[in-house]
């Protein structure tokens, strides 16, 4: 006698498991509800989270409706009304195809629709939860649709419990909105999370978008490219050298409208700027590739950002020439027309000038070991510190003790003593602009300058948190930032942390804002860039379960950690040693880098 054990899943749990793939959090439901009514024709869409989405999710459109049929079936997996055979597939040019997301947003949460065409005089509302039909009737409502999604994955807890906090969650639909945004400017859409509009974006142009999204700063910051071939048709904008940030975020292309990350054309786009920029920036760009369906892949996966050309090399080599060419344009051509009230600015410098990272102000020529310098000082004068590494807690008079016995907090030197006399003095050089080598008893030490520097300051500010105080520098004159709408609300939540750091940032009208002082242990020429680069790091870092303002101290030393390529003279290097082997943990960077090395004096004699 055999039994069989095969059965078919229940469609509820068959939809349960592909829901998995499609919605994943809030963010992902957001996009496919918000991609669902840019397909509909809607001309205005609103978005309302509660709670990052976790709560509630309503998404509110102008579009072309259902009928109540439709509405119904809308639910059913595999309903589309985008493609109605095979060969539909090579010419996609909505946003959804495969008829899934309804599905899997309805097999993990309570949905309502409300929805009516032109045509009807009565729309239909729709419920239903868990992929069970609770009910539908006839009900009074305006020409479109409206979903409300309630408790995400109310009926899978582990998933549930797998969202992150509000604050990330929220993060990653504003992701997901900035690329729907940007790729369809004609539409007006609003953002709302709890009782707070985030973003109120009216039909715009590109450029307008990009401004409205991204703040006033970059409006005079951006250039055009346009390149139009067999292949591809190359639009959008790029922003200046000079504006190019140490943290990505700004980088959005768009192939047939629909957002994609690429690194092959994301490499395109950075070689052209190669001389333009210093080597750890990134560019901002915005660029949307329009080609023949058939020229791409057109499988790609519903959730999926990746797509691939038939002829990579050619669109690779499209692109960047595109955007030489606009770099190269803009050096002649003066600042777009931009529709807006500001004067049209004509850009400085030609295209060869290399954006130097801010310098390190100190005094090159004052010797802390000559004692005429300080011959008409009072006996209590006590050399400064290179101004990038002011430390104004730690105790200055320990800077300049013999180097050799320094070496003796070494964690990692663990030598006897009787090898130590053999020690050179003071042998310290930096290699490649980028590591400090010295010799220790054990070996060859290499510390890496810029994660070093980020644990001196990251440590420095731990303290100065738990102190609640700090050194402040005052500006001479208050700095104006224009901020995003979303950047504005971080600030709002960040405020009290960054205020205990030394920051004054004061609310200046609009999302403006003024900075008046920053962090005296951070000794920059440009506040602005510092402020800015510090809350692109907050925005993108990555949810640690750390303390909320440990992760500010965190993102503060990254954003403000001298950079590579920075020449340290002795001095300076002596100086980050020094304070690295003060540190807690000299050995790693906040987020567990290896900061130092010792290349053992065996390794080096096996060589041989
Ligand atoms: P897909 O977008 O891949 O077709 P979905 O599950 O997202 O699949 O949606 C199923 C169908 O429901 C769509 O094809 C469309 O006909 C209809 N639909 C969904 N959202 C809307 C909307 N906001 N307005 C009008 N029709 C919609
Ligand atoms: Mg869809």
């Amino acid at each position: 006698m055999s039994k069989d054990y095969i059965q078919i899943l229940p469609e509820s749990i068959a939809n349960q498991i592909a829901a998995g793939e499609v919605i994943q959090r809030p963010a992902s439901a957001v996009k496919e509800l918000v991609e669902n009514a840019v397909d509909a024709h809607a001309r205005n869409v609103g978005i309302y989270l509660k709670e990052a989405g976790k709560n509630q999710i309503q998404v509110i459109d102008d579009g072309i409706g259902m009928s109540p049929a439709d509405a119904k079936i809308a639910f059913a997996r595999h309903a589309t009304s985008k493609i109605r055979e095979a060969k539909d597939l090579f010419e996609i040019c909505t946003l959804g195809f495969r008829g899934e997301a309804l599905a899997s947003i309805a097999a993990i949460a309570e949905v309502s629709l409300k929805t009516r065409r032109e045509e009807d005089e009565l729309g239909t509302r729709v419920e239903i939860a868990a992929s069970t039909l609770i009910g539908q009737e006839p009900v009074q409502c305006p020409v479109g649709t409206n979903f409300t999604v309630k408790n995400l994955f109310f009926n899978t807890p582990a998933r549930r419990k797998f969202l992150r906090t509000n604050q990330t969650e929220l993060k990653h639909v504003l992701t997901e909105f900035e690329r729907i945004a940007l790729s369809r400017p004609d539409i007006g859409f609003k953002l709302h999370h709890n009782t707070t509009e985030i973003y109120n974006l009216p039909p715009a142009s590109l450029p307008q978008r990009i401004t409205h999204l991204f703040g006033k700063g970059i409006s005079n910051q951006i250039i055009s490219i346009n390149a139009d071939t067999q292949i591809v048709k190359v639009s959008g904008f790029v922003c200046k050298p000079e504006y190019a940030k140490k943290v990505a975020g700004e980088q959005f292309i768009f192939v047939n409208n629909r957002y994609v990350r690429h690194a092959l054309l994301h490499k395109a786009i950075l070689n052209a700027f190669s001389q333009l920029i210093h080597q750890e920036a990134i560019p901002s760009y915005f660029i949307f590739l329009d080609t023949d369906p058939e020229n791409i892949d057109v499988n790609i996966h519903p959730t999926k950002t990746e797509v691939k050309f038939v002829n990579e090399q050619a669109v690779f080599q499209i692109l960047h020439a595109a955007v030489k060419e606009a770099l190269g344009k803009f050096n002649v051509i003066p600042s777009l027309d931009f529709d807006m009230d500001r004067s049209i600015e004509i850009p400085a410098y030609g295209s060869q000038r290399v954006v130097i990272p801010p310098s390190i102000d100190y005094d090159p020529k004052y010797n802390p070991f000559d004692s005429q310098t300080g011959g008409h000082q009072p006996s209590s004068f006590r050399p400064e510190p290179p101004a990038f590494l002011k430390d104004n807690l730690s105790n200055w008079d320990t800077l300049y003790k013999d180097f050799e016995s320094d070496q003796q907090k070494l964690p990692l030197d663990t030598e006897k003593e009787s090898t130590k006399n053999n020690l050179p003095g003071n042998t310290i050089f930096q290699f490649k602009l980028k590591y400090i080598m010295t010799p220790t008893a054990s070996g060859l030490m290499v510390i890496d300058q810029k994660r070093a520097h980020e644990r001196i300051l990251y440590e420095q500010f731990v303290r100065t948190l738990a102190n609640l105080h700090t050194e402040s520098q005052q500006m001479l004159y208050p700095k104006v930032i224009d901020l995003s709408p979303g950047d504005f609300a971080l600030l709002s939540e960040i405020a009290e942390s960054l205020k205990t750091l030394g920051f004054d940032v004061q609310p200046f009208g609009g999302y403006s804002v003024a900075l008046n002082a920053y962090p005296a242990i951070l000794s920059t020429e440009d506040p602005e860039a510092l402020f800015m680069d510090l809350l692109a790091r907050i925005r993108e870092s990555e949810e640690t379960g750390n303390h909320f303002s440990e992760k500010i101290a965190r993102a503060l030393a990254k954003a403000g950690a001298i950079p590579y390529g920075k020449a340290l003279n002795a001095e300076e290097m002596n100086f980050m040693i020094d304070h690295l082997f003060a540190c807690e943990t000299p050995g790693f960077t906040p987020g567990g880098k290896t900061i130092v090395i010792i290349v053992q004096t065996e390794e080096i004699e096996k060589k041989f």
